[in-house]
């Protein structure tokens, strides 16, 4: 607990730092993220409905690279219909396209992160171009559904130590525990497996709204987890539930 107030300390005050540099470019929507982060970390106490229980196993299920015309309305469905949130980390230009997938995205009590606007080597790109990619996609989030995300993801899961240290404070970088590998196999039932064996307490999945095979895969894997005792939440929702390692790299504040 003292470790995480003190992390909280910090990443504040450095966060506040960087608001006078901020301020002197063109960065409203990060400093309105900036001000978002800060009111979730003064209200990190874990709320009553979300207090651990013991007993209780938990696990993120998260989407990548939608919104798709058609397999994020597919996923959405049976999210919903098996009352399991998860989070998608969207791609923004794709979600110009379908504002209204965002929507219901939104309306399923599941989270929306983002991931980049065109979807880009975050350690590739200069600090002007990072900026521009991760601004580009929050709005595009924002103009769909009235709210900034909180997370992101970094696609391939990499980004370059200056643009990470410039948005430390500012949204949260989620990576993932455990590779659904949905991406390189078309057979669902691999998939169920990889992710089955795979999940622990507390774990975070990688899936993808791209593919018809992580579609055929997800009622089995829900219902597996919920045999086994899991609940599903968002990633928001799993960080204020962890007491963190502060090894643990895809909470980075
Ligand atoms: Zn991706």
């Amino acid at each position: 607990m003292k470790i995480r107030r003190f992390i909280i300390i910090f990443a504040v005050i450095a966060g506040i730092c960087t608001v006078p540099a901020a301020c002197a470019g063109n960065l409203t929507v990060i400093n309105k993220i900036y001000k978002i982060v800060c009111d979730i970390e003064s209200g990190l106490d874990k709320p009553e409905d979300l207090k651990e229980k013991p007993e209780k196993k938990y696990i993120a299920l998260t989407f990548d690279d939608g919104p798709h015309p058609k397999y994020t309305g597919e996923i959405v469905n049976i999210l919903t219909e098996k009352n399991a949130p998860a989070t998608f980390f969207i791609v923004g230009d794709r979600a110009e396209l379908h504002p209204t997938l965002l929507r219901r995205i939104k309306k399923a009590n599941c989270e929306l992160g983002n991931h980049t606007y065109n979807h880009v080597d975050l350690s590739k790109i200069s600090r002007n171009e990072f900026i521009s990619q991760m601004e580009k996609c929050s709005q595009a989030i924002y103009n769909a559904t009235g709210e900034y995300p909180k997370v992101y993801r970094p696609p391939f899961g990499r980004i370059s130590k200056a643009n990470e240290q410039y948005i430390d404070g500012k949204m949260k970088k989620i990576l993932w525990t455990v590779d659904s590998h949905d991406w390189n196999t078309p057979d669902k039932n691999k998939i169920v497996r990889q992710v089955v064996s795979s999940a622990k307490n507390k774990a975070i999945i990688l899936m993808h709204d791209f593919y018809s095979q992580s579609v055929e895969a997800l009622p089995d894997i829900i219902d597996e987890l919920k045999k086994q005792g899991y609940e599903f939440v968002t990633v928001s929702e799993l960080i204020k539930l962890w007491e963190l390692p502060e090894r643990m790299e895809y909470f980075i504040n």
